[in-house]
């Protein structure tokens, strides 16, 4: 316990979603902390949602947590505690000797979005830097790698443009494949206020289930899973017939319109609302929206996102902010909700299989070679690394032999879930580095590592509004848990490569700010004191007059080459795995209101388990009655790779053929049968490596005892 700091309040960010709440933590007795909302903080004032209210409970309760370093020397021998020095010297012998004898892409790192910016920092610095392998990736792959990819595509960069004051200055917010409501409770509280003070504001929602977030839309669009590109192209089609575009910025500002035309009027109005199952008139409506709107924002999430498809359907919604020119401007422009609390931070860094700091290109010799004249380590592979699925992939096939687990829970998380126990069970060798013993990961551990939480290290996050915050350490971490950096760097010196021996976690900060200097999310000069001076700030920085940039291309300059915005025109075509007659259902998956992920954290908060206690299947009333399916009732949920077993929720907000599954459930804090996972498609957008968790082929029957 850090006895001076006892009875004292600090201020600190929301460890859940990308949101980034701003709170308000005081140091209690007994290693413990109270929080409530930050009434100052920019983003939340003063707000929280059920997570953010019970955030001291989740990190209170120490009774999950992992203590001390735990090995084994062989599969067969149980783990036993051992010290720190034991677990990562023998730890660095076996990379040293796999990386010898298969060469370095033989291991990998699995980190998450929940990581802070430092943290993911060295772990990127240490596989790409230094081992030689760009074997490094994180959940976030899950969550937004379509959206980095769309930005890249259509603007030059991974940038997200807006703001979130830009939602009261909104007069039009289109929120596809995304149910904030429930997912981003704080900016959803905003809309909610927006709208009540100005009610002629206009809220579209687009999503084949009516969520909570419909209850303030003045039109739900229920379009059939999976057609969003082609809704976006006729509503861009109508924009277009009525002249409601903006031909200037598109002439000035823009490329690739003319074939976008041409592509859009390829299939009548009356065809496109058939393929989306939605009325003309309603995609008329729409765009008579967008057409008066002065600010047009476009919001979404995983359900663009987690798709087989998820880099087009990206594409396709940004043109309707690039084609009406509503980008740039107050109140206007694509805003991507990022899921995790620092998967921006780690885009930052560059910490995934595709990505260089400072959203540099991994494909640009001129980028890898400055990055590794910067770190002074080993030449950066010009070889792209192996994305989340793709690990564990190499795994079962014995391409990658090791594999080096951080924050995350993939046997919950991963689509094919069994086929990823499959692989940890072949791998030689697994670390897990976790702060719970209740991640599933570590029955197939070699070494765990025990890391400290929330509130027991310090570090920086970036929110979904590129808006960067300083997190304090306020208490000791139990037993000898370390900051996931320490132990990085710690393991490093082990490989015995230099430049990991920093004296605090504000020098891991500041190497990365320097490595940002001349790019186009410049936070050079930015420090820990600066960040706290101002609260939060949000990149890029101005070095000179000591401030943020609250919204990018005000100056209609965009990030590529030409200075232009480019209008792709991909095919609407969908590639996900199709319903036939043996698995006529489809199923898509998402969150409940209180559950966090895989469930470690909020599953230990009996308030967070009363909104929804146990995994269900929701489905519509007339396909329950056609498979004899009563409420309530255990069902099973079948596709090509397994089965799920839990009870049915009849719902009149499923569309007909539809079913969803919440994703939260797993192998610990549920059974082995409720993991959603043991079922989803392996299928994964071919651009984006994302997997396509919104959309596979299923069937449902009554559960029976034989
Ligand atoms: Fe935390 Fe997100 Fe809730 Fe804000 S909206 S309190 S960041 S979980």
């Amino acid at each position: 316990m850090m006895q001076s700091e006892r009875g004292k309040s600090f201020t600190s960010t929301c460890c859940y979603c990308g949101v980034g709440c701003g709170v308000k933590v005081r140091v209690e007795g007994n290693n413990t902390v109270s929080v409530e909302g930050d009434k100052e903080h920019p983003v939340n004032k003063g707000m929280l949602c059920s997570k953010g209210m019970n955030l001291q409970y989740t990190v209170n309760d120490k009774s999950d947590r992992l203590l001390h370093p735990q090995m084994r020397y062989n599969k067969n021998m149980p783990l036993q505690r051992v010290s720190w020095d034991a677990a990562l010297t023998r730890t660095a012998a076996v990379f040293s000797t796999l990386i010898e004898k298969y060469g370095p892409d033989s291991v990998a790192f699995y980190a998450s979005g929940q990581c802070l910016t430092e943290e993911y920092y060295v772990i990127n610095k240490l596989i790409k830097g230094f081992i030689g392998s760009n074997n490094i990736d994180t959940n976030s792959r899950l969550c937004m790698s379509s959206a980095v990819t769309a930005y890249k595509m259509a603007l030059g960069e991974d940038s997200v443009p807006i703001c979130y004051d830009d939602i009261e200055l909104s007069d039009c917010l289109f929120v596809t494949g995304a149910n904030p409501a429930w997912c981003h409770p704080i900016l959803w509280r905003r809309i909610e206020a927006h709208k009540a003070a100005n009610p002629h504001i206009k809220i579209i929602i687009v999503d084949p289930r009516a969520t909570d977030s419909c209850s303030i839309a003045d039109l739900h669009l229920q379009i059939n899973p999976g057609t969003d590109v082609t809704l976006n192209y006729a509503i861009g089609r109508v924009l277009i017939e009525s002249d409601n575009i903006d031909m200037d910025f598109i002439r000035q500002h823009s490329e690739g319109f003319d074939r976008y035309r041409e592509l859009v009027f390829e299939k009548t109005l009356a065809e496109s609302a058939a393929i989306c199952g939605v009325a003309e008139s309603d995609i008329l409506l729409t765009a008579t929206y967008i057409a008066s709107a002065k600010g047009f924002l476009t919001m979404w999430t995983m359900g663009l996102n987690q798709s087989a498809i998820g880099v087009n359907k990206n594409l396709s919604l940004i043109n309707l902010n690039l084609i009406t020119g509503h980008i740039g401007k107050p109140g206007s422009g694509p805003f991507s909700l990022t899921g995790q609390p620092n998967a921006m931070g780690g885009r930052e860094v560059g910490g995934l299989a595709n990505l260089l700091p400072a959203h540099r290109d991994l494909n640009n010799g001129g980028h890898r070679a400055e990055v590794q004249k910067f770190w002074g380590g080993t030449a950066i592979s010009d070889k792209a690394g192996l994305t989340a699925t793709e690990m564990f992939e190499a795994l079962h096939d014995g391409r990658l032999k090791a594999i080096w687990i951080i924050c995350t829970n993939p046997l919950t998380s991963l689509p094919n879930a069994r086929f990823v126990e499959q692989a940890l069970k072949k791998a030689k060798y697994v670390v897990v580095q976790d702060i719970s013993d209740q991640t599933e990961s570590l029955a197939y551990a070699d070494v765990i590592l025990p890391a400290a939480a929330w509130t027991e290290k310090e570090g920086t996050m970036t929110n979904s509004e590129r808006r960067i915050s300083h997190l304090q350490k306020l208490v000791d971490p139990p037993g000898e848990a370390l900051p996931d950096a320490e132990i990085i760097c710690r393991f490093a010196s082990k490989m015995g490569f230099k430049g990991f021996d920093y004296a605090c976690m504000e020098d891991i900060y500041k190497e990365h700010t320097r490595l940002t200097k001349q790019t186009n999310l410049n936070i050079d000069g930015l420090s820990y004191s600066l960040i706290d001076e101002h609260k939060t700030i949000q990149w890029p920085f101005n070095k000179k007059s000591n401030t943020g940039t609250a919204r990018l291309f005000g100056n209609k300059l965009f990030y590529t080459p030409s200075r232009k915005a480019i209008i792709h025109s991909p095919p609407d075509h969908l590639s996900s795995e199709m319903p036939d007659t043996e698995y006529p259902l489809i199923l898509t998956t998402g969150r409940v209101r209180d559950h966090w992920h895989t469930m470690t954290k909020t599953g230990k908060v009996s308030k967070l388990k009363q909104h929804t206690k146990d995994a269900y299947l929701e489905i519509h009333p007339a396909d329950a009655l056609e498979l004899g399916i009563e409420n309530g009732q255990v069902s099973v949920v079948r596709s090509r790779r397994g089965e799920v077993q839990v009870k049915a929720r009849i719902s009149t907000a499923m569309k007909r053929g539809v079913v969803f599954l919440p994703m939260h459930w797993g192998k610990i804090l549920g059974n082995d049968l409720n993991r959603t996972n043991n079922i989803t498609s392996t299928l994964i957008d071919p651009i984006s490596k994302e997997p396509d968790f919104k959309y596979c082929a299923v069937r449902v029957e009554k559960w029976s005892k034989a």
